[in-house]
């Protein structure tokens, strides 16, 4: 739909000089009623009017998007949240969401890194 130039009416000087005074609060409380029942005119002549006088109806043509590639999700070896599998990250050969991922390498995890063991002599 496409809204017509004219398709509101004629612009109306008086509703347009009022809108202006009352919306920068400078209307008197006189001039506040007359717009307000201009407003209200202008508002059901808009109601009563046929559509086809109001707007164009014209078919267009769409591109849709592409549909999401969907994933297997795999659970967290901490929390157990499923999580995408483009969004696990392997750490010492387990699974871990983001979130747990960023909290074992801080060291604010209930699972710390594995220490490593000092090489044998
Ligand atoms: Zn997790």
């Amino acid at each position: 739909m496409i809204t017509k130039p004219n398709g509101w009416g004629e612009p109306e000087l008086e509703w347009e000089q009022l809108f202006t005074k009352v919306r920068a609060r400078a209307a008197t409380q006189e001039e506040r009623k007359r717009f307000g029942e201009l407003h209200v005119a202008r508002a059901k002549r808009l109601l009563a009017a046929p559509i086809e006088d109001l707007y164009d109806v014209v078919d267009v043509t769409m591109q849709m998007s592409v549909p999401a590639r969907i994933h297997t999700s795999l659970p967290c070896a901490e929390c157990g949240e499923a999580t995408m599998e483009t969004r696990v990250r392997l750490l010492h050969g387990q699974h871990l969401c983001p979130p747990c991922f960023e909290a074992r390498l801080a060291g604010r995890s209930s699972h710390p890194l594995p220490r490593r063991q000092p090489a044998a002599d």
